[in-house]
């Protein structure tokens, strides 16, 4: 890219030395984030420790399925949200919708038939869409159901977590906000009961502190780990060619086995299912025995595979936890150890569907707890 635009990289200069609130962390949670509290007019400074935003952790990797149905109560409304924000126009600095509009199906056991009915009708209910159940036939939107039933959503798809996380940070900019990239967060302490950001570049006095570091919240950085058990897992995807006799597919995703796939443009799949290793960094090589049994178990769903090329295969990680039942936001949020730095709680391989909600519930939790009447921090400029 010639112009790197506001989310882009910021070269060296002076960190702002007291902020209302530092997220750490410039990936899609920290985007979402920052923009939320910038438009409630908090003064944020973002620090990533990559040279650009959305690249170095889970989002530069991300597949970014999006879908408003999700079997977990907690994480259902959020999804809902993020779908109906990945779907407006009217949110986006680029003033086009991210999301790719191919559809969603999600396979699940017959036995669960009421509650994908009953959860169809919630998602219609809130969004004013077409989603519904297939039960009998073998394939919905170009998937073989192997077995289950289906839940449809034709109005969901993927969008691309960097151009997301991309736009935020515009936004954010456009706030207010300061932006800086290559900046390590070394410690978050307290000075006088309020947070210090401590980094290499300088530390930064906040009123108030969001670590949304991903998988890096397994790391033992003090006052950047959420007290809340966090661990970083394994994700690993493969990409293979699509020929032109094998059929268009939606997004999917199989409940009984957590074997999911998305389209690639018009020639190419990503192709994914569980890796059960754990306490691995981003950046651990590919597991080719892996890669080889994804696209085995895949054929089930998708008969065309059994001749597709392998085209390639990406390893990154997510961060995974319980959520946090208490704290500033219930299950999204967890204390640090240090006064007023909370940590952003696991996402479990999902932070692309909710980040939309998440990131304003977050930034209207902090501003709550840490913000007076007066609209800043105690002591913050
Ligand atoms: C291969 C793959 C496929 C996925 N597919 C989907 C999907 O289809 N749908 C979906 O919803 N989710 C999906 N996910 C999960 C989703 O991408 C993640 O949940 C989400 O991107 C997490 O975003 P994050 O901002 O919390 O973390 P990250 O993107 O990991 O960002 C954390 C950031 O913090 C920075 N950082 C860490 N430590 C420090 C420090 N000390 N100082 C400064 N900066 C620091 C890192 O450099 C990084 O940029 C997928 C994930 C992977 C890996």
């Amino acid at each position: 890219m010639s112009d790197p635009g506001p989310a882009g990289p910021v070269p060296g200069g002076e960190l702002p030395a007291v902020a209302d609130v530092v997220v750490v962390g410039a990936g899609i949670t920290g985007a979402a984030v920052a923009h939320h509290l910038a438009r409630r007019g908090a003064s944020v400074v973002v620090l990533e420790q990559a040279d650009r935003p959305g690249a170095a952790g889970a989002t530069g990797f991300s597949g970014g399925m999006v879908r408003a149905y999700d079997p977990d109560p907690a994480v259902a409304p959020l999804a809902v949200a993020g779908l109906a924000a990945y779907r407006d126009p009217g949110r986006w600095a680029s003033g086009r919708a991210p999301l790719r509009t191919v559809g969603a199906v999600t396979v699940a056991d017959p036995a669960e038939e009421a509650a994908l009915r009953a959860a169809a009708r919630r998602v219609n209910d809130a969004l004013g869409t077409s989603a519904h159940v297939v039960a009998g036939p073998p394939e919905a939107a170009g998937v073989r159901l192997a077995g289950g039933i289906a839940l449809v959503e034709p109005e969901a798809g993927w969008v691309a977590p960097a151009e997301v996380t991309a736009d935020w940070l515009e936004q954010a900019r456009a706030d207010g906000a300061v932006v800086r990239c290559g900046v390590r967060v070394r410690a978050v302490e307290s000075r006088g009961g309020r947070p210090a950001v401590v980094t290499d570049a300088g530390t930064v006095l906040a009123g108030a502190v969001v670590a949304a570091v991903g998988p890096w919240g397994a790391e033992p950085v003090p006052g950047l780990r959420p007290a809340a058990p966090v661990r970083s897992r394994s994700i690993q995807v493969s990409i293979v060619g699509r020929g032109p006799s094998a059929p268009a597919h939606a997004t999917f995703v199989d409940l009984r086995t957590g074997l999911y796939a998305k389209p690639v443009g018009a020639d190419r799949t990503l192709l994914g299912m569980p890796h059960l290793v754990w306490d691995v960094p981003v950046g651990a090589p590919p597991d080719p025995d892996h890669a080889r049994a994804t696209v085995t178990a895949l054929t089930t769903h998708f008969p065309w595979l059994a001749t597709a090329p392998r085209l390639d295969t990406i390893r990154a990680a997510d961060a995974y936890g319980a959520p946090a039942g208490d704290g500033p936001a219930s299950g999204l949020l967890s204390e640090t150890g240090v006064p007023r730095s909370w940590a952003v709680c696991g996402w479990n391989g999902g932070g692309v569907k909710t980040a939309p909600e998440a990131g304003r519930r977050i930034a209207e939790a902090v501003l709550a707890d840490a913000v007076p009447a007066g609209g800043s921090c105690p002591g913050a400029v």
